[in-house]
């Protein structure tokens, strides 16, 4: 069994952001405890009276407004969300990242939410069927913040199973819809929140500092990065990894 996290960056309504992204990290669950206590470590060397107090989210820990963030100066709270990507560096092979950045302007009609999530729940599922061995079907969940979407994702769940069990004939991988829970108790939530964040800057702001401690993570195969999706209808000599690996 392989968990998909997943966190949104960006909001859909701000008018004054370019893009919205959703991203986050699969892990088979023998690695799930391993890779939460890499970053439970960080949260000790942030908090070492109560670490568990520290929740890792992106843009507020960039902002420094609030506790504990604000006793850390900007460097150092850069180098806190690069720390939170970087435990990758450690992970072995299996554990990969997905993203779907999404140009907003480009798809003035369309729900947004739904199209990263039903972008990344297919390459989710092409990933499973590549790497199942012969004769045997690799299963996965995906698991998302409990955030002001979880409505409109359950009503696209429930339309999925509504319109003739879409949801299982399309994904063979995925049993079950989406699950939804709490980032504060989720510290693999947390880092999905980052890669969200990593993706974001890199393509709303051009600020490749955190993407590029993730970046040899995309779901790849046979030179081909699947796990990083670029949405957009305004460039079609776009050179970022994604563009570029479909040329
Ligand atoms: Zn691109």
């Amino acid at each position: 069994m392989h968990l998909l996290y997943l966190d949104d960056s960006g909001s859909i309504a701000n008018k004054n952001e370019q893009y919205f992204v959703l991203g986050g990290v699969s892990v088979p669950e023998t690695s799930v405890f391993w890779l939460s206590d890499q970053i439970e470590k960080i949260a000790e060397r942030v908090d070492p009276i109560n670490p568990r107090a520290v929740e890792f989210h992106a843009s507020e820990i960039f902002g420094g407004r609030r506790i504990p963030w604000n006793r850390f100066s900007k460097e150092d709270r850069i180098q806190i969300i690069k720390d939170v990507l970087l435990v990758l560096k450690k992970a072995y092979s299996d554990i990969v990242v997905f993203a779907c950045a999404i140009h907003k302007d480009s798809f003035p009609n369309d729900d947004l939410m739904s199209k990263a999530f039903e972008d990344l729940s297919s390459r989710f599922d092409m990933y499973l069927h590549r790497i199942s061995p012969p004769g045997k079907y690799e299963k996965g969940i995906i698991i998302l913040d409990k955030s002001t979407y979880e409505n409109s994702l359950q009503e696209l769940a429930k339309s999925f199973r509504m319109e003739g069990n879409r949801w299982g004939s399309r994904l063979k991988h995925i049993p079950e819809v989406p699950f939804f829970v709490d980032s504060k108790a989720s510290r693999l939530t947390q880092l999905a929140d980052h890669i969200a964040y990593a993706v974001f800057r890199r393509y709303n702001a051009g600020d490749l500092n955190y993407f590029n401690c993730i970046e040899d993570r995309f779901d790849r195969s046979a030179g081909v990065i699947h796990g990083l999706a670029h949405l957009q209808t305004v460039n079609p000599r776009c050179t970022c990894p994604a563009c570029l690996t479909r040329q």
